[in-house]
């Protein structure tokens, strides 16, 4: 491809020196990073032919504008890549979009008596992290040793300061109490030593301790501690044999593959602690071109990043193949370590065992999610045919009104794109001017509101929970906003009596025969037809759609509730200058109710984050005085 005519002009002046380059669109947003040794033969690849990869073919059409920044070395055009892949999130570059779905444990060093807390990303702190852990199964197996066996406090923060009895995570056993009891605070730090060998996966010293005080406690007579410990010893056990022993010696590695199919890219990490593999990481890209290798450099970028990643860097990485720009990356990993960090492709012995270990895992997500992106293709292209589209609709928005006795009303909108969840696109709209129970006219303010505002994020598809008369209120909304209305479809159960006959409500039956005789039917209305479309119960369109309603149904009930306890909770500390959402949320986290703010001594309020002490007198004072 020949250098676009609107890029010549900047390109002319690309230097050769080391550095970052980055691909804004028209609306100048960064749509790609990239770092090279010498900018101007780098960039320049892109227009000689070789490049063949798709997103090169679209740089004519989307790139506007390209602009670099100059670095000493490559080694700091790496580290300043990395840097700007997470400021711009540019849509063709590698991020770690399904980090988000494991989930860390934090143990805090800056705390005496520290808990194990949940963390979705790794900050650039002291603290201590373990994981990613990315099955809730896995991590609740994780949490319920870590209860049972080595009660560490749960409370907030703030409430371990304020506490002056123990509370009932102690009388249950869960906890020793190190809030005020002088024993278990002189206890504390050898129990937090013993949770970060179990959670590292070096058990068995942990488990040699165990039965030595097992034993001292059996010679001393206190048979009631020793029968706990040896409980203690088992649940221990029981976990660890869930974690596969892979190497004899007590090693520290990530065995880490790529796995691809088509455009779809699968990567799993199993990080191996103490010689035991101890959880599994996975990431999966959609529409993935970059070459195996980057996708791999870049992955290891995001995973082991300090501020964002998800992982500590271990001694040794075992890989499939190596990235791209290996030499820089494996210093770049020292770096990060401070100690020298070694990347190798697995051939022989236990190393090719654990990558195949990894593939397998790849392989199988793999293929599950591609069977998951037929199923959603399949429902999409039923939903065509059912509706008479162009085309399969790629972007669904579900409507959904929410009230109680016609008050607090709330719309709420949710989005599947591509037949999938898209949270970012989810909006609530708090109704307002409306009469109460006029769920038409509310159903109209949403419409004009999210649409008539914004109308390039009027979707593919709308669907509206209900039937005929919701749908005439959202056509009605467009024609007021003169906007054109997309695709729509209502979504409405039908009760029918078994034997197929239509269920009118006036028939006489109590209310056990009604159950018995009828049938809940969903029915799908379009625009300017009297009857429901004729779907099957088992059409893979009307579950997409089912999906999407019961989704957004959830959305808007949850809107509704937070806008009630808003309401209700909330006023007295809405009143509070200075306190604002955030503040208010600490505090009710921290206190559990406006009762335990309100009784809370100044000291305990000034310990929430965010609450300084003057704020902590002027809530404590303003709750307390009598109005
Ligand atoms: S007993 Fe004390 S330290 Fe333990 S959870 Fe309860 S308040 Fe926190």
């Amino acid at each position: 491809m020949p250098i676009p005519e609107h890029l010549r002009e900047s390109l002319a002046d690309l230097p050769k020196q080391s550095g970052c380059y980055l691909m804004r669109s028209a609306t100048d947003q960064v749509v790609y990073v990239g770092k090279a040794k010498n900018l101007r033969l780098r960039v320049l690849q892109y227009f000689n032919g070789h490049d063949t990869r798709a997103f090169v073919a679209q740089i004519d059409r989307v790139v506007r504008r390209i602009e670099w920044i100059l670095t000493g070395t490559e080694k700091e055009a790496l580290l300043l890549e990395s840097t700007l892949i997470k400021r711009h999130r540019p849509r063709f570059n590698v991020m770690l979009k399904d980090m988000e779905r494991s989930v860390l444990l934090r143990v805090a060093r800056d705390h005496d008596f520290p808990r194990v807390e949940l963390a979705r990303r790794r900050k650039d702190d002291d603290a201590r992290y373990f994981g990613p852990y990315d099955s809730a199964g896995q991590l609740r197996r994780v949490l319920g040793v870590l209860e049972r066996y080595f009660r560490l406090r749960t409370c907030q923060d703030a409430e371990f300061v304020r506490r002056q009895r123990v509370c009932m995570e102690y009388e249950i056993g869960r906890c020793s109490g190190p809030c005020v009891l002088e024993t278990a605070r002189s206890d504390y730090p050898a129990q937090v030593k013993e949770v970060v060998w179990f959670l590292r996966g070096r058990t068995k010293p942990l488990i040699r301790s165990m039965e030595r005080r097992m034993a001292k406690a059996a010679e001393v007579l206190e048979f009631e501690r020793a029968a706990r410990l040896r409980d203690d010893v088992a649940v221990i056990r029981g976990a660890l044999e869930r974690q596969v022993v892979v190497q004899e010696r007590a090693v520290d590695l990530d065995v880490i593959t790529l796995q691809r199919q088509g455009d779809l890219v699968v990567v799993v990490v199993l990080p191996v602690r103490g010689g035991a593999v101890i959880g599994k990481h996975t990431s999966v890209w959609r529409g993935m071109e970059l070459e195996d290798e980057q996708v791999l450099r870049g992955f290891l970028l995001a995973y082991y990043d300090v501020e964002g990643g998800a992982a500590d860097v271990p001694p040794t990485i075992f890989v499939d193949r190596m990235p791209s720009d290996s030499e820089q990356l494996v210093a770049w990993l020292s770096d990060r370590r401070q100690k020298r960090v070694s990347v190798r492709v697995a051939r022989r012995g236990s190393g090719q065992q654990l990558i195949t270990m990894a593939r397998q895992n790849a392989l199988d997500e793999l293929k599950r999610t591609a069977a998951q992106a037929t199923e959603r293709q399949r429902a999409l292209e039923r939903l065509q045919r059912a509706l008479a589209m162009p085309s399969p609709p790629h972007i669904i928005d579900g409507l959904d009104i929410s009230t109680f006795q016609g008050r607090d009303t709330v719309g709420g909108k949710v989005r599947f794109v591509g037949g999938k969840r898209a949270t970012k696109g989810y909006r609530t709209v708090h109704i307002k001017g409306v009469a109460q129970g006029d769920d038409f006219n509310s159903l109209r303010q949403v419409v004009q509101r999210l649409y008539g505002k914004h109308p390039e994020d009027v979707p593919d598809l709308l669907m509206v929970d209900g039937g005929r008369a919701q749908l005439n209120a959202v056509v009605q909304a467009f024609q007021a906003c003169g906007l054109e209305a997309p695709k729509l479809c209502g979504l409405a159960k039908a009760r029918t009596l078994k034997d197929g006959r239509g269920f009118d409500g006036d028939q006489v039956m109590s209310a056990q025969a009604v159950g018995d005789a009828l049938h809940s039917r969903e029915r799908v209305f379009v625009p300017g037809r009297k009857n429901p479309l004729n779907l099957r119960d088992n059409d893979p369109g009307l579950a997409l759609l089912v999906r999407l309603r019961d989704e957004v149904h959830r959305f808007a009930i949850k809107a509704h509730r937070k806008l009630r306890q808003k309401r209700h909770h909330g006023s007295a500390l809405d009143l509070i200058p200075g306190v604002g959402e955030r503040r208010r949320k600490a505090l009710l986290r921290a206190f559990g109710s406006l009762k335990g703010v309100t009784q809370a001594p100044i000291e305990s309020l000034a310990s929430v984050q965010g609450i300084s002490p003057a704020l902590a007198k002027r809530i404590h004072a303003a709750l307390n005085t009598p109005s």
